[in-house]
């Protein structure tokens, strides 16, 4: 059967900030989890059995940047690596999409402005390089911001449109087989405007832009709430499709918050529906399997679905991407969203028992529900769990998985793995026997935020702490989970 979406991505995010033991490190030399070519062979050979047809990631700022440029070994490296992912992704017969966020440059996030013309000039160089020094995307995104935008020298959501589009040009001079996708996340669009937060001419980074906004009460500097912009900005880029190339995507969610709920800019289907007319639309869905922050096996499989479902009803949508900063752990929701993305009729509870059925054997497909007892963390982003637990009933159920993981014998999978079926195995008995002490009475908090971080987060004794500090906050918050439980 024909999949239903034609464009079915995994984007895995290989941020600076999002480090950990089941990610690829390809910016950091020297330091752990580095993926060899066999790895991305396989890792691409999964994606492409699961029904997976692109493999999309992050081009992060240490990379989008003057060194890179100036070529210095971090970024040559860099580029070595991640040609060698492309080539084995495109070997295994999957699509492969660069996503860089259109202004933000080097390690410190520096938002380099549009208004300023020797900024502008950096930005454009910068475009220039990756779009020649990549070999050879197929889809290039030029994403808004988070972190980015501008909202120095007064400006707005019209800039950055203005700037995607002689970037396209830009792309299409250098590349001209490959396909522009611009991205309309965050506010709309993310960080670009001063008219909803006056911003100083100097909050050039992400650390003073944070400082502005923390002193004024807000969180984080990129999410306004208000239809009114949402508006003006979505009009705007209906107004100016027709000067993008014809083969441009548009990527819109269903609505315009950091969950694609409407609780920020309210729905934007009718956007998506408006843009559908003239160019190719696309979901970027950023929640809809993981979160950030921790990492652990989710299972987000009934709102991935409903969500998927709602794709399909909302507007002519060329399909959409599923999220993970841990490739080698979250291996059933890179599963279930390939198989929703290609049949949304399917049933994600089936879809949960199969995959365990056929990678743990027939007698253990029971996991495929208990997983469900996972998904218990709320910090990240997405988390709108189906079902609300005692910590008697997830003590039952993590007990249950423990008994059913030890017990299985996967030199049967039958699915092509990546990591190994019993690597994998060990992981998630590994975070099935640390939620059971978390679910005890009175854990041990602090020997458990220790070994997270030798289990997850070890990398960042190796690498720079990234600006904001999100390794450190991902342990402290695993040795949280369920503190706050009621029942
Ligand atoms: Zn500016």
């Amino acid at each position: 059967m024909k999949p239903y979406f034609s464009h079915r991505s995994c984007y895995v995010n290989l941020a600076e900030h999002l480090q950990n033991s089941w990610n690829a490190n390809v910016l950091f030399p020297g330091a752990p989890n580095r993926w060899s070519g066999g790895d991305w062979k396989n890792y691409s050979r999964m994606l492409k059995a699961f029904g997976f047809n692109i493999l999309e990631f992050w081009l992060p700022p240490t990379m989008f940047s003057r060194e890179a440029l100036a070529g210095e070994k971090v970024q040559t490296d860099f580029i070595r690596e991640i040609n060698k992912a492309i080539g084995e992704a495109h070997k295994a017969g999957l699509m492969v999409k660069v996503l860089m966020i259109v202004n933000t440059i080097g390690q410190k996030w520096f938002f380099a402005c549009p208004r300023v013309p020797e900024e502008k000039q950096l930005i454009l160089k910068l475009w220039d390089f990756w779009s020649k020094a990549l070999e050879t995307p197929d889809i290039f995104c030029i994403f808004p911001g988070d972190p980015g935008g501008c909202a120095r020298h007064g400006c707005t959501h019209e800039d950055f449109i203005r700037l995607a589009l002689e970037i396209s040009g830009v792309i299409k001079r250098n590349s001209p087989s490959s396909r522009v996708s611009v991205g309309t996340w965050g506010a709309p669009f993310s960080g670009w405007g001063s008219d909803y937060f006056p911003i100083s001419d100097d909050a050039d980074n992400w650390e003073k832009m944070e400082k502005e906004f923390i002193a004024s009460g807000y969180e984080v500097p990129i999410w306004n709430g208000r239809m009114d912009r949402a508006k003006k900005a979505a009009s705007y880029l209906v107004s100016q499709l027709d000067d993008f190339p014809e083969d441009t995507m548009i990527e819109i969610n269903l609505g315009f918050s950091s969950d694609a709920t409407y609780v920020h800019g309210g729905p934007a289907k009718k956007w998506a529906r408006e843009i559908a007319r003239k160019r190719d639309i696309v979901t970027w869905d950023y929640s809809l399997s993981e979160g950030e922050l921790i990492t652990y096996p989710h299972w987000r499989l009934p709102r991935m679905s409903q969500k998927i479902r709602e794709w399909r009803s909302a507007a002519p949508y060329k399909g959409g991407m599923s999220y993970t900063m841990t490739p080698k752990l979250n291996l059933l929701s890179q599963y279930a969203a390939a198989k929703l993305m290609s049949d949304p009729d399917l049933d994600p509870d089936r879809i949960s028992a199969d995959f365990c059925a056929s990678v743990f054997g027939e007698e253990h497909r029971e996991l495929g529900e208990l997983f469900e007892a996972f998904e218990v963390v709320d910090t990240g982003w997405g988390y709108y769990p189906r079902h609300r637990w005692s910590r008697e009933a997830l003590r039952e159920a993590y007990g249950l998985i423990i008994e059913h993981l030890e017990a299985a014998d996967v030199s049967g999978c039958s699915l092509p793995l990546f990591p190994s079926p019993e690597e994998y195995r060990q992981d998630l008995l590994w975070f099935a026997r640390i939620f059971l002490e978390l679910a005890a009475d009175s854990p041990d908090r602090e020997s458990i935020r220790k070994r997270y971080w030798e289990k997850s987060m070890k990398i960042y004794d190796h690498i720079p702490m990234s600006e904001d500090k999100r390794a450190e906050r991902s342990a402290e918050l695993f040795s949280q989970i369920l503190a706050g439980l009621p029942y």
